[in-house]
């Protein structure tokens, strides 16, 4: 069998792993418009910080390490796949170093072809000085930008937006973070959560504009001039981060798409062609919150759905098992985590929904130390089940997050939280977990609604 690999950064990676796992011998032709494989995006924060030196150290894989994995693989780097021609299954394919094109067949297609930065209606958003931030080029370009800039503005105040809101705050700049008609990270929490953000972010010192929405960028030698509703604002250089879109054009018309153009798959991310799987930012995934398709685009969406793409291809029916979008973030010697729904977006998506919020101290007042974290669980106000939760401490409550997220997964209820088992121990708890506690404030509040 001969499968063609389009696009490989996670989850094409992980697909091309998986099936020269499984069978060595498979014929695999991956083809990646980049020079390189596996750039992990999520680390481009902590190399414009200086935390992480050097860029190279955000790749996992190699084009020769994919090749060694079976007799039969090749990996073409620096080949754009120009189209696709799914009845055909063909591919027209060009070098881009001789410029040849050139055509080749397959019988199954793995489509890993992933997104880009959504680039929003802003005039002048192509101007020198004005950055978008999804790569290793855009990261390398944005670093050598930043070494002579005083004052950066970041526009758009979600997950990328704040990550790099924070980075800069680190090394010495003045950050001007420009976020439009929502509050911050309003994908992801509630505005009671995103005020504990926008403060983290005044007490180091950036400035953040809420409702203020950047119409047009003038740039001259020096600076850039951002025009927005409410005034004209100055920064040496302007960073774009207002979200992802799907990159899925090469199969328009031919597969089954969804209405904001990601690719729809089956459980088993195979496209309506079944010799078509598909996988990672190019789909859109089962979000067990809703119950709904939702487009995901995460890295650990990415790496699992190319796994199973690389299993299914062969043959094998293994199952995805949807999404809550779980992420955490980290702002300051505070973390952010956050799983499935926030109360807004529950209500948008018309789910009877209430929603807790509790503080309390991780573990006793007699220890030496201890912290609060402040918790907010989005439960159904018909099954009492929870469909979202966001964290936010000094502790590290990363795995609680996680822990919430199989939650929401296996249906459990506010009930469930209440009452299950945890550990007590002084150092990391109370004899309720702050998990329970959480679980009963919400209870407490069902049961007063009833
Ligand atoms: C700054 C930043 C921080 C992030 N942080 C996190 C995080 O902390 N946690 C998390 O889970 N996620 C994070 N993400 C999201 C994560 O990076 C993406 O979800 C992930 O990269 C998706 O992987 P992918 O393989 O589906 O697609 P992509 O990473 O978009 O890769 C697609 C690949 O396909 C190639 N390609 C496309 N079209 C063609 C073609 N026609 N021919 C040949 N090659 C083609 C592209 O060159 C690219 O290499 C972050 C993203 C960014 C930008």
């Amino acid at each position: 069998m001969r499968i063609a690999v389009v696009g490989c950064t996670h989850a094409g990676t992980a697909a091309v792993r998986e099936i020269l796992s499984a069978a060595p011998a498979t014929q695999v032709d991956v083809y990646e418009r980049r020079t390189d494989i596996s750039f992990l995006s999520c680390g481009i924060a902590l190399y414009l910080e200086g935390l992480v030196p050097k860029l190279e150290s955000m790749f996992y894989a190699d084009a020769a390490g994919l090749e060694a994995l079976g007799p039969n693989v090749t990996v073409h780097l620096h080949h754009d796949v120009l189209a696709i021609d799914a009845a055909a299954h063909r591919l027209d394919v060009q070098d881009m170093t001789t410029r040849h094109i050139y055509t080749r067949t397959y019988d199954k297609l793995i489509m890993t072809t992933g997104s880009y930065p959504v680039v929003p209606p802003i005039q002048g958003i192509s101007q020198p000085r004005v950055f978008m931030c999804k790569n290793a080029d855009d990261a390398t370009a944005i670093k050598a930008a930043a070494k002579t800039a005083k004052t950066i503005a970041i526009v758009g105040g979600g997950y990328i937006g704040v990550e790099l809101t924070e980075a800069f705050s680190h090394t010495g700049h003045e950050v001007l973070l420009i976020n439009g008609v929502h509050a911050l990270l309003s994908h992801y929490i509630d505005p009671v959560m995103a005020t504990q953000v926008a403060q983290e972010l005044a007490a180091h010192g950036v400035v953040t504009r809420l409702t203020e929405t950047a119409l047009k960028f003038d740039t001259d030698a020096h600076h850039v001039y951002i025009t927005t509703d409410v005034a004209e604002r100055v920064a040496d250089i302007a960073i774009v981060c207002v979200g992802f879109q799907p990159m899925t054009e090469l199969l328009d018309d031919q597969v089954a798409m969804n209405a904001d153009h990601s690719i729809h798959v089956n459980d088993y991310m195979q496209t309506s062609d079944p010799d078509i799987f598909a996988a990672g930012d190019a789909v859109a995934v089962h979000f067990n919150p809703t119950g709904t398709d939702a487009y995901t685009p995460l890295a650990t969406n990415a790496v699992r759905q190319g796994k199973l793409a690389g299993l299914n291809v062969l043959g094998k029916r293994v199952k995805y098992m949807g999404t809550q979008a779980t992420s955490a973030l980290r702002l300051y010697d505070k973390t952010l985590a956050c799983t499935g729904l926030t109360e807004t977006r529950a209500q948008k998506a018309g789910l009877p929904v209430a929603a807790v919020t509790f503080t309390d101290n991780y573990r006793p007042e007699f220890m030496p130390t201890t912290t609060p974290i402040m918790g907010r669980l989005v439960y159904r106000t018909d099954t009492r089940q929870i469909v979202g939760a966001q964290l936010f401490s000094q502790y590290d409550i990363t795995q609680s997050a996680n822990l919430l997220s199989v939650m929401i997964q296996n249906k459990n209820t506010i009930d469930d939280l209440a009452y299950v088992d945890m550990l007590f121990n002084p150092h990391y708890d109370k004899p309720w977990n702050y998990l329970n506690l959480l679980g009963q404030a919400a209870v407490t509040q069902a049961d007063q609604r009833a």
